[in-house]
């Protein structure tokens, strides 16, 4: 059977570079306990590997209490590519962790954005789902209350004051269409506004190239946790060029019809799907069917 890869397929840059912390971790933890703040990608069957490793996701703070530190021998605390508030830092710190911040730079760089120019006085908005842990993290290092938007009717939401600077920043996932009528709309307005293109590439690449393979194979593969909102996205994005396209977790739920007629097979996968998921499909595809 013939197969096309996505070339984007699996870890972006920012939950590659996570992944590897958490190896470098385990490697030189010695003896110390690993816990990562919140699970470190959306992919129950790498976090649960990981646990088996003694890497420990802490998914709700009271979590933390139970934790015993001293300062002689500190726990890790993983800090996931989505970043975290200030706040939620100083809390870790606090307790006693030692933080390794596998925060995305790219997120990084937002949370600089935003508080350099929160405290030189602008507003912040920024433009992203409120309760997405990114954005939650982003508010977090404003040193003023920044709004939230997510669509464009929401524009009008905004208490505009023409005495105010305010500065606007996305969240990285965020469509860049969107993105672009919402900032039209806000400097149609004609206050004074600096916007800080914050989108990151990585999505909209991994789901153009996966539309273009979707196209012209016969049977397209969408490889990705069913929790993880960017595999879904790109689901939907494939079976709208293809209609034989099939989501699934692991090569276990992968159940192609052996009696069709298929030629070429695409293959693609979330941000959160290991490599080795990607190869034991590809493997399966060119050898087994
Ligand atoms: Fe970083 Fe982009 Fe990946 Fe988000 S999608 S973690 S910003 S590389």
């Amino acid at each position: 059977m013939e197969y096309i890869t996505a070339k984007s397929a699996g870890f972006c840059f920012g939950v590659k570079r996570a992944m590897d912390k958490v190896e470098e971790q385990i490697e030189l933890s010695a003896g110390k306990k690993i816990y990562t703040y919140g699970p470190i990608i959306h992919n129950e069957e790498v976090v649960k590997n990981l646990e088996a490793r003694g890497v420990v996701a802490i998914r709700d703070d009271s979590e933390l209490d139970a934790i015993v530190t001293d300062n002689n021998q500190k726990n890790v605390m993983i800090i996931r590519s989505h970043g975290i508030s200030k706040m939620t830092q100083d809390m870790l710190l606090d307790k006693g962790f030692e933080i390794v911040d596998a925060t995305c730079p790219f997120v990084k760089r937002i949370h600089n954005t935003v508080s350099e120019e929160s405290q030189n006085g602008k507003s912040i908005i920024i433009i992203g789902n409120k309760k997405h842990p990114e954005v939650e993290g982003i508010m977090g290092w404003c040193v003023s209350e920044p709004v939230v938007i997510e669509s464009l009717d929401e524009v009008g939401s905004i208490r505009f004051d023409s005495s105010k600077k305010y500065c606007v920043v996305a969240q990285t996932t965020f469509n860049h269409n969107k993105f672009k009528d919402i900032v039209e709309k806000i400097d149609s307005l004609g206050y004074d506004v600096s916007v800080v293109t914050t989108i990151c590439n990585a999505t909209y690449d991994r789901q153009t190239e996966s539309k273009e393979i979707a196209a012209k194979v016969d049977t397209m593969i969408v490889i990705g946790d069913t929790h993880s909102s960017n595999s879904k996205k790109l689901y939907e994005i494939c079976r709208e060029e293809c209609g034989d396209t099939h989501f699934i977790q692991t090569l276990d739920d992968l159940d192609l019809d052996a009696t069709k007629s298929v030629r070429l097979v695409g293959i693609t996968a979330g941000a959160s799907t290991p490599d080795y998921i990607i190869e034991e499909v590809q493997n399966y595809v060119r050898v087994d069917f």
